[in-house]
């Protein structure tokens, strides 16, 4: 039976190419659709050889924009030194290095930023892949364009892979903690979620509604001993703040002999804000009233965490109060506020960022670490916190200042009732939301 097999196919795949070198030339017609056939594969191949090495020269310049994108986010915030020297005396501080200077709101986080950058740039790159593939691919037959397009999604593919494999790096990274010392003894708070809208860090601007209502409101008039004046008394604040607010004057009155400071706004109720901005709109229009009062619901006077200062009885009777200027000697204020954990919330020359003309009378509480971080680098608010959102319990923002070190990290709210927050067992801390989605852990290291 083997002897009588013939194979089904005439042309044996291990036909070799004796017999047909020795068999006789064939005369090609000249124009023939026989003989087309290995013609044009010859060039299809020559073509999908083409596109193959132009898709890899694509996938390389890709790759590259990616890595220089990745390396030039990681750089950003922890290229600079995390052990920052903070003096509280703000002069002179030439050693310490500069901290990038951000735009906050558009990156909330620095990270998701980088992702987006890296994911708009691979659109775009992607997008400029195709439109050369079609442009090279205009003569070529749909089934080279069906192969080019199997060759870009596997680049696709590939990549997505890549950034899935970092991603697993950085989440096994943190499910393997390695805590700085004063973590080693550590528990997790349970915080309500909510409670991102409260505390001296949150963020109140166009943007970010006050959520509360103030929280541990006393009235200014309740310290016999002040060094200071009130236009009423009703003026009132978060009790925290009264405490440093007292202490600062006291320490102004020591220097100076002083009284004139005049507290002239505290906390506002959202009525209060509504009328006050409803007045502003009707004398100067909506527009400018924009740029001086916050609409109801988004002044940081609705916080408790807030003030305005005038200055009294500068019309001998001592009915009349004139603006609060930064000059000599009330200027002590402005530039020794951080040592109390105050900032100067609306500075000159940050209107872009703030959505505030400058004001050299509205304080805002921060608390001590972060007023002394915040004046050192010029920060704003917005600014800062978008600063200090990159740093985690595993790689705290550490802050020397003249009264103690102090570690700072943020922890995201999640979108349970409740959040867990990382704190040490043997330290001091405080814990304040943002206003912006997260938490930021104050340690004071020096306990
Ligand atoms: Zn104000």
């Amino acid at each position: 039976m083997s002897s009588s097999y013939k194979p089904k196919n005439p042309r044996p795949t291990t036909g070799r190419s004796v017999p047909v070198r020795h068999s006789p030339p064939l005369k090609r017609p000249p124009v023939s659709a026989d003989m087309n056939q290995p013609l044009t594969l010859r060039t299809q191949l020559l073509v999908l050889t083409v596109v193959l090495l132009v898709s890899l020269l694509l996938f390389a310049i890709v790759y590259g924009l990616m890595v220089k994108f990745r390396s030039s986010a990681v750089a950003a915030p922890t290229g600079t030194e995390k052990s920052v020297s903070v003096p509280s005396n703000t002069e002179s501080t030439p050693s310490v290095p500069e901290y990038p200077s951000f735009a906050p709101d558009q990156e909330s986080s620095s990270e998701a930023s980088a992702e987006q950058e890296e994911s708009s740039k691979e659109e775009e790159s992607s997008e400029q892949e195709e439109s050369s593939k079609e442009e090279s691919s205009k003569e070529e037959s749909s089934k080279e364009e069906e192969s080019s397009k199997e060759e870009e999604s596997s680049e696709e593919e590939e990549s997505s892979k890549e950034e899935e494999s970092s991603k697993e790096e950085e989440s096994s990274e943190e499910s393997s903690l390695s805590l700085p010392d004063y973590l080693q003894k550590h528990e997790y708070q349970i915080v309500d979620t909510d409670d991102q809208h409260f505390g001296e860090l949150i963020l109140v601007n166009k943007e970010h509604a006050c959520v509360g209502n103030g929280t541990m409101l006393r009235s200014l008039m309740d310290n016999d001993d002040r060094h200071y004046a009130l236009t009423d008394k009703t003026v009132s604040l978060n009790q925290e703040v009264i405490a440093d607010f007292d202490r600062m004057m006291d320490d102004f009155y020591a220097i100076y002999g002083d009284t004139d400071i005049m507290v002239a706004c505290g906390f506002r109720s959202q009525e209060v804000q509504a009328g006050l901005y409803r007045r502003e709109a009707e004398s100067v229009g909506e527009e400018e009233a924009a740029l001086w009062v916050a609409p109801p619901g988004y002044s940081e006077h609705q916080t408790g965490y807030a003030f305005d200062l005038n200055l009294a009885g500068h019309y001998g009777d001592g009915s009349g109060n004139i603006s609060y200027e930064n000059v000599p000697p009330y200027s002590w204020i402005n530039e020794n506020c951080s040592r109390y954990g105050f900032i100067l919330r609306y500075p000159e020359g940050r209107e872009d960022v703030t959505g505030f003309h400058a004001e050299s009378w509205h304080f805002r509480y921060v608390g001590y670490a972060s007023a002394c971080l915040m004046a050192e680098y010029s920060m704003t608010l917005e600014e800062y916190l978008s600063f200090v959102r990159r740093y985690t319990a595993e790689d705290p923002l550490v802050v020397f200042t003249d009264n103690g070190s102090y570690a700072l990290y943020y922890t995201e709210a999640t979108e349970y009732a409740h959040t867990s927050v990382l704190v040490p067992s043997d330290y001091s801390y405080t814990i304040s939301g943002d206003n912006a989605g997260g938490f930021i852990v104050t340690v004071s290291l020096d306990n």
